[in-house]
């Protein structure tokens, strides 16, 4: 488990989706603090071809 670099707190993976972009973002967040923190490889392109489907 990441540790939060600023409390020493729990981070949990977070993943946000860029629908516009067909992005998806991965981050980190404290439970403690709320600080996020990007993930290794933050970015990459959704893999389904549903979702982009329509541009
Ligand atoms: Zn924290």
């Amino acid at each position: 488990m990441r540790k939060c670099k600023k409390c020493q707190g729990m981070m949990f993976p977070e993943r946000v989706i860029d629908m516009l972009d067909g992005l998806i973002g991965h981050f980190y967040a404290c439970a403690n603090c709320g600080r996020r923190e990007e993930a290794a490889n933050c970015i990459e392109p959704m893999h389904t071809s549903e979702t982009l489907s329509g541009r």
